[in-house]
């Protein structure tokens, strides 16, 4: 029997939840998930992808964004390379845009899911034990689901910075981008934006737009726009040399981490140092002209924030002081596996780890035989390209090959 894509192998147990297995059972049906399901389905592997499609892309991020990421990086993956944003957009009738809108990207994201079929199961999973020789997850709803091997595409949610100069102010007054989807509710009010990196940036310039008075407040000096110098991109084959198709980080480095299983194998003080320069905090440069009539406040960190009535109260390292009424933090992520839910300290802390991040080897395989982790949690393993949707290709790819073989 075979329900939600869950191989049935036992009786509904007397007044319990019904036990069932699958081979691999993926958590989170994001880019990564999704097509991680559509790599292992084709192999005739059978596998239960968990979670609402694309849910971080359709919740979570800003109505009216624009994706970073180029046409050509911003497709998820299949074996057959049929379910392209291209092909997504000639099935659909969509204008093809460049930048990507994010609406059509969700679209995108909920038309792919459609070849898992019932593969796809939107139930949340809220634990994962060991039940050697494989996993338990015991879903929202109470059943429980039997799994050889789990792999964990659960995103960046739970991984949201909030600097300690802000831990003391109420959910309404400060709120991390991550939380910020509904920019028209801020119009009319004031709206201090911390941070220089692509959520920052993007975040002030539709909340200017949606009427909002918005001040951007950021520690750097000068910001930084990617693809600062275009005629790079613009010069053929010597421009395919320098910068790969991904463009994920500065000439040179492009190339290199295009090829994340060679970045695996470098060592992790240069691996780190590689990762930390190719996503360093920049925006695009659709956005200057966007920002020109927002007030942007350099080289400046706020020391103090604090609640005044129905104010924020901020205070500077040059003195200045600000009343606001909201604060949004573009402050970035800071990966932390023990920060998933879903996981119990007794799994988490037999997982080897880099600071947060599992040690992964090839087939990303965690130091649990069984327990894999894909997107951004990889990227301390295998670079930078796996905090974007490009790095789908190589991980679902690496994930299929690892697993057949192991089945065997
Ligand atoms: C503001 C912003 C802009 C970005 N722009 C780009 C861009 O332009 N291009 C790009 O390539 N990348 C961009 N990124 C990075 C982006 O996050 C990743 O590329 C992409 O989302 C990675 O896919 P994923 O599947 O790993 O994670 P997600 O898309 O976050 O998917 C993970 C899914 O797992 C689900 N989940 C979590 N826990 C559970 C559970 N217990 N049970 C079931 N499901 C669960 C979540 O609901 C979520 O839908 C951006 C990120 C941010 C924050």
């Amino acid at each position: 029997m075979k329900a939600n894509g869950v191989v049935t192998r036992f009786a509904q147990t007397r007044g319990g939840p019904v036990s069932a297995h699958c081979d691999v059972a993926i958590i989170g049906a994001g880019p990564y998930g999704l097509s991680a399901g559509a790599h292992l389905k084709a192999k005739g592997i059978g596998v239960c992808v968990f979670g609402e499609p694309m849910e971080f892309w359709a919740n979570k991020m800003p109505e009216g964004m624009l994706l970073r990421s180029p046409r050509v990086a911003s497709s998820l993956s299949d074996p057959d390379k049929a379910f392209t944003l291209e092909a997504y957009e000639a099935a659909s009738k969509t204008e093809p845009c460049a930048p990507v809108p994010l609406d059509t990207f969700v679209e995108y994201g909920k038309w792919f899911r459609h070849q898992l079929g019932s593969d796809l199961d939107p139930r949340t999973v809220q634990r994962i034990d060991r039940d050697e020789p494989g996993f338990k997850l015991i879903l929202q709803d109470g059943h429980e689901i039997r799994a050889t091997y789990v792999v964990i595409a659960a995103g960046i949610g739970p991984f949201k910075r909030k600097p300690v100069a802000f831990q003391n102010l109420s959910p309404q007054q400060v709120i991390h981008c991550y939380e910020g989807r509904e920019v028209r509710r801020f119009a009319g009010k004031r709206v201090a934006v911390i941070g220089a990196g692509q959520s920052a940036l993007e975040s002030a310039a539709l909340l200017h737009e949606a009427s909002a008075k918005v001040e951007v407040i950021a520690r750097q000096a000068e910001f930084r726009w990617i693809g600062q110098h275009s005629w790079l991109h613009h010069m053929g084959p010597i421009s395919s040399m320098l910068y790969s198709s991904h463009d994920v980080g500065p000439l040179g480095i492009s190339r290199l981490v295009a090829y994340p299983k060679l970045v695996s194998h470098i060592p992790l003080g240069i691996r780190d140092k590689i990762r930390t320069r190719a996503v360093r905090a920049a925006g695009s440069r659709w956005l200057p002209a966007r920002l020109t009539n927002v007030k942007l406040t350099l080289g400046r960190s706020v020391l103090e924030a604090k609640a005044a009535g129905d104010e924020v109260a901020l205070r500077l390292d040059d003195g200045s002081e600000r009343r606001v009424d909201h604060i949004l933090l573009g402050t970035g992520y800071q990966v932390d596996i023990s920060r998933y839910d879903f996981l119990p300290q007794e799994l988490t802390r037999d997982i080897g780890q880099f600071d947060g991040y599992p040690k992964l080897a090839s087939g990303f395989r965690s130091s649990v035989p069984g327990l894999h982790f894909i997107g951004a949690t990889a990227a301390r393993s295998f670079g930078p390209l796996l905090y974007f949707v490009a790095g789908t290709e190589f991980a679902s790819r690496e994930l299929v090959s690892h697993l057949s073989r192991s089945r065997r």
